[in-house]
């Protein structure tokens, strides 16, 4: 297994968790059947609709 060989310093390992924030937010996208915003490349959560059809039917 590969080890290190340097301990990283505080402001390395800092200055990389920094980065985090930035890229939280997936990016969204609205449902072509009730138009709410949902993550792209996802069932919607409110219809069920994925690909111009009803995947989940969560009327059931
Ligand atoms: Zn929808």
């Amino acid at each position: 297994m590969a080890v290190p060989k340097q301990k990283k310093s505080k402001s390395k390992s800092r200055s990389r968790r920094a980065q985090y924030l930035k890229m939280k937010i997936p990016s969204f996208s609205d449902c072509t059947n009730c138009g709410t915003p949902r993550p792209s490349h996802t069932v919607c959560p409110v219809c069920g609709f994925y690909k111009n059809k009803i995947v989940v039917n969560y009327s059931e």
